[in-house]
């Protein structure tokens, strides 16, 4: 069986191994000169020696999903390094609600709200297996035993989203603000049951021993250990190869695309019947994100120590404040104090920073297509909880949301989720569907990306599933994905 694989992102690249194990002949086409997608680690050409990630930074998606667990990045020299607080959230008047790994840790620091992060929190983390298997999963069956504890956690899941999707939310205080940083990964309104949803499973990750991780040298290292796999299993990757048309596709028995289900309508249009395209062009798209990289002469000088310790910084102010300018971003205008992402990877590996100099990641939510340099609004919220940060910035770059498409295709407007995280797309993503990997329509192909289930993050479980839908088609059974035997007589030999 040959299957070209169009996207190396970690879901093109899940799916190029799974099916090169399985025994097909794979081709992965990709667009961009280095692959990886949301997973590549470059020089920016800001200050010499330095290293940033150009788009995800922090893996407790990698630590936690099922397909990295049995690909298993620890064997393959992929360090995923977990700082003792996971996420932190500064407050004005030097305050700050941290998420440290150790939950009781946690509720004691966060005050008289600490009781409602614990009752919330306690019985998912305890359970968090079983909790992220049914999240990172096709999200149309049950994963795991079927038993009362399994429908029980599943409840608990589902009541803590409602109550902190707005009915009735249990946390209050520096716990809602905590909770509220987490939330707004989702990129939406909040709050909403989508936000509280992806808030949930989050914060319970950063309370398990994987925490929130940063791999040592960066995230291209994740996608390495990957290139390294599929080659040894005879997989090839071909950079600099855009697929615009079908034309531009090699003859395939399938074909797996790690792209965006309007540009998979694009490059069928002369073969696809109108109902089948409207299904694909009726996925939407959501919010923007900025990229803001800079370059620093030392730590950002956060007022409240451990915040320093943190990993992940959400800077963004109180829960009415981050409501207000998620509010803002969903109509159409820049939040004049946007939610920001900010992470100092040499908090977890020091070797990120280079003669005195470290890379700081960030990224703040803007309108959808969005021109603007954002640089401006960073510095001002983080100087906000960190005096003196604009002192020790020597270099900065921004990519505003318009600009975002140019080095991934699949961040249109600058929607980094692979579509918009409403609770349709969610439910049913990217259409209703029993198996939402295999196109309708076109008979042997297939979308893996992060606008298939379970939805956006370094997880590479739309890759498995799309592999696992193909491989069932063509009645060939799922490979084991741990390092083998040939793998490590290669490395051996020093190849
Ligand atoms: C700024 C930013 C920060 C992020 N932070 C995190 C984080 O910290 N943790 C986390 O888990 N996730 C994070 N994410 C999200 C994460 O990177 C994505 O959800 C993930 O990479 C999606 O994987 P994917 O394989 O579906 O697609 P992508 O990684 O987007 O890869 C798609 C690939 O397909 C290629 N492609 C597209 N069109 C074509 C074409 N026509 N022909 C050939 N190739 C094509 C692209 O060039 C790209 O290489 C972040 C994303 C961004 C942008």
């Amino acid at each position: 069986m040959k299957v070209v694989v169009v996207g190396s992102g970690p879901n093109g690249l899940a799916a190029a191994i799974t099916l090169a194990r399985a025994g097909a002949e794979v081709v992965v086409l990709e667009a961009e000169a280095v692959p990886g997608g949301g997973v590549r680690t470059l020089d920016l050409h800001l200050a010499e020696g330095l290293r940033h990630d150009l788009c995800s930074a922090v893996h407790p998606l990698a630590w936690a999903s099922p397909f990295f667990a049995e690909f298993d990045l620890p064997a393959r020299g992929v360090q995923l390094l977990a700082p003792e607080v996971s996420f932190a959230h500064p407050l004005d008047g030097g305050r700050a609600a941290v998420a440290y790994r150790d939950l009781s840790e946690t509720a004691a620091g966060l005050g008289p709200s600490g009781r409602a992060w614990m009752r919330l929190f306690a019985p998912l983390v305890e359970r968090w297996p079983l909790l992220v298997g049914n999240l990172l999963s096709d999200m149309r069956r049950l994963h795991g035993p079927l038993r009362p504890g399994t429908l029980a956690t599943l409840a608990r899941f589902g009541i803590g989203a409602v109550r902190q999707g707005g009915v009735l939310p249990a946390l209050r205080e520096e716990a809602a603000a905590l909770f509220g940083g987490v939330a707004a990964h989702s990129m939406g309104r909040l709050p909403s049951l989508p936000a509280a949803g992806v808030g949930l499973m989050l914060a319970t990750l950063g309370h398990t021993p994987g925490g929130w991780p940063i791999p040592h040298g960066g995230s291209g290292t994740i996608v390495a250990a990957m290139i390294w796999d599929l080659e040894t299993h005879g997989g090839r990757l071909f950079t600099e190869t855009r697929v615009e048309t079908h034309r531009d596709l090699p003859p395939a028995d399938a074909y797996v695309f790690d792209t965006t289900p309007s540009h998979v309508a694009r490059v069928f249009e002369d073969q696809l019947r109108p109902r089948s395209r409207r299904r694909l062009l009726a996925f939407r798209h959501g919010a923007g994100v900025a990229k803001v990289d800079f370059v620093l002469s030392g730590p950002v000088p956060w007022t409240h120590a451990d915040v320093a310790r943190a990993g992940t910084v959400h800077v963004a102010g109180t829960p009415a404040q981050m409501a207000a300018a998620e509010a803002d971003v969903a109509r159409g205008r820049h939040a004049e104090r946007p939610v920001c992402l900010v992470s100092d990877p040499a908090v977890a590996d020091p070797s990120r920073a280079v003669g005195g100099l470290r890379p700081l990641w960030s990224y703040a939510h803007v309108p959808a297509g969005s021109p603007g340099d954002v640089t401006a609004d960073v510095t001002a919220q983080i100087e906000r909880f960190a005096p003196g940060f604009r002192d020790v910035v020597l270099a900065s770059r921004c990519i505003p949301a318009a600009q975002m498409a140019q080095h991934n295709a699949n961040y249109v407007g600058g929607d980094i989720a692979g579509g918009a995280m409403s609770l349709r797309q969610v439910a049913a993503r990217p259409a209703a569907s029993w198996d939402p990997y295999a196109v309708s329509g076109l008979d042997g192909v297939y979308l893996c990306s992060a606008s298939t289930p379970p939805g956006p993050g370094v997880h590479g479980m739309g890759g498995l599933g799309a592999a696992r839908s193909l491989l069932r088609r063509f009645s060939q059974r799922v490979p084991d994905l741990s390092p083998d035997q040939r793998e490590a007589a290669i490395r051996g030999r020093g190849l």
